[in-house]
Formats: C-alpha cells, structure tokens, sequence
C-alpha cells in the first residue's frame, strides 16, 4: 500500500480537496487502484449535524454515512464507493479510544492521547486503506490521505503525529507527502512566497518533510516565485505544482498532468512497478 498525504498550509479553502481528488485520478488513469480518506479535525463525530450554510452541504454515502463534502468530489472524480470509516474525525477517534477503555482493553494503563490516541489513528487508516471502494473488489494500491485544517492548528497536532509515524511505520518508498500553500499576490501584482515559507516551518516542526508543495495562486505563477519557493523550501523546483485559477474544477487533473505530478509521484513511490499497461488492461 502506498500513501500520498495532502496536507496544507496557509488557510484552509485553497483547494485541497480538489488536488487531492485530481491526483487520485491520475493514478487512476496509470490503471492503479485508488482510495481516499478524508481526516478533518473537529470533534463532531460526523458532518451530520453540522449547519450547511457555515460547513457547505452534508454528503450522504451508500452505507448511510453523513460525512464530508470532500467525500462526494472523491467518489464523483474517482467512481469509487466510499465508506463513512473513510471520514475521520477527533470525535471519532476519541469515540473509538474511549469505548476501548471502557470494555478494558487497555487493561488498566492510562490512556492517553499519545501513544494511545495517534496509534489508533495510524490503525485506523491502515485498515479502512485496504478496504475495496470499485466493482473490482480488490485492495487498493494507493490511498490518499487529505487532512483538513492547517499544519500549526492545535486540533491537527494529533493527526500529524499520527501520520509521520504511519510514514515510519510502512517507509520512505510508501509515503509522500505533497503540501498545498497559498501564494497571495500584493498591490503590484508581486507573487508573496513568505506564507508558504512559515507553512513549510510549521509542518517541519512536526517532523513530517513535505516533498511536492502544490502553490495555489490567483494567477499562473512566475518562474521567479517557483524558484524563491524551491531555494528556501528545500525541494527541487520540479517537485513544485502551481495551481491558478481555472474556470472549472475539473480541469485541475490536466493541470497538475501538464507539470509532470505523476512522474513527481512515480518515482518515489516506485509506482510504475504496479501500473498495468494497456496491453494488461
Ligand atoms: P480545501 O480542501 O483547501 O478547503 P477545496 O478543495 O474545498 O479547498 O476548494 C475550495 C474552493 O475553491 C471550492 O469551491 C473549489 O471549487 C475552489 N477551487 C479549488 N481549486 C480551484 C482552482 N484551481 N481554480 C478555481 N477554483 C478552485
């Protein structure tokens, strides 16, 4: 099972759910089996209850789930069938934990939110990332992770911690991590790379070392910036996208397609030793 973690940076709304889901579709398009989790950190148990003009609409799954709206772009992107296991929440987590120590399966130990917590969190997503989500019923190849929130939020912290040791748990060769920023443009049009600078700080404070930083702009992005951004980021300026504003969603797929994103992922992840090629297809 590989791992692709996008995580961000900067303020929430800059189009994480739609990077995450346009990159789970191109290794679809690579013949790989694709799941997605959504983790986002409030303590509702679900989106059901949450107010749609403050939160956006409630997503209902096959299995009666009320999750997410990030969960419906993932299923209407990737034609997979997701389960409510495959939205994570702190109330969720915390639910899961609590139960636990409730019917003794700690066996007296103080539960607490590290090891305990983040470790049932890594368990939790190693399992509902092998479950099938397509008419092929087959375990998946990669799962995309999307955390919600951004990197310095309090309520991330659990989940961060969760992930680099998840990243420690499976390997370097089975987890990358592509961090998605905001580049604001000021009076003059100057392309601002400081915010994603302090995004880059607060993830490497964590531990976690992004490898691919996904900049969104109004505009196309200056080479000029893709170089600041590489030089005090510490990654290759190939390794980053620059995502503008495009008149339709669904047109990110190309976009990242155009800047090389499936080679950026292949790569690492060793990801063409489980492509099929058309002649398997
Ligand atoms: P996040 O997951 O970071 O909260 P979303 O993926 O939900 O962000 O996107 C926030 C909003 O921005 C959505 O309304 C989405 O349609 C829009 N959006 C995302 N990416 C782009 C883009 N490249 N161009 C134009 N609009 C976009």
């Amino acid at each position: 099972m590989k791992y692709i973690l996008v995580s961000g940076g900067v303020v929430s709304g800059v189009g994480k759910g739609i990077i995450a889901s346009s990159t789970g579709l191109l290794l679809k398009t690579m013949g790989l089996t694709v799941t997605m989790v959504k983790i986002d950190p409030y303590i509702n148990i679900d989106a059901g209850t949450m107010a749609p003009a403050e939160h956006g609409e409630v997503f209902v799954l096959d299995d009666g789930g009320e999750v997410d709206l990030d969960l419906g772009n993932y299923e209407r992107y990737l034609n997979i069938t997701l389960t409510r296991e495959h939205n994570i929440t702190t109330g969720k987590m915390y639910q899961h934990v609590i139960q636990a120590e409730r019917r003794g399966d700690y066996l007296g130990k103080t539960v607490q939110i590290v090891p305990d917590l983040v470790n049932a969190i890594v368990d939790w997503i190693v399992r509902v990332a092998r479950i099938p989500v397509d008419e092929t019923q087959q375990t998946p190849d990669v799962c995309v992770i999307e955390l919600g929130g951004t990197a310095g939020d309090m309520e991330n912290a659990p989940f961060l911690e969760a992930l680099r040791r998840l990243r420690r748990k499976v390997g370097r060769d089975n987890f990358l991590h592509l961090l998605v920023t905001l580049v604001p443009r000021i009076m003059n049009d100057e392309q601002k790379t400081k915010p994603t600078q302090a995004a880059m700080r607060a993830v490497l404070s964590t531990g976690l070392k992004p490898d691919l930083i996904a900049c969104r702009c109004e505009v196309r992005l200056e080479k000029s910036t893709i170089d600041k951004v590489a030089a005090s980021c510490d990654v290759e300026p190939a390794d980053i996208i620059a995502v503008h504003n495009v008149k339709s969603t669904y047109y990110v797929p190309a976009l990242l397609e155009e800047q090389g994103l499936l080679g950026s992922l292949s790569k690492p992840l060793q990801l063409n030793l489980l492509a099929i090629t058309p002649e398997q297809a």
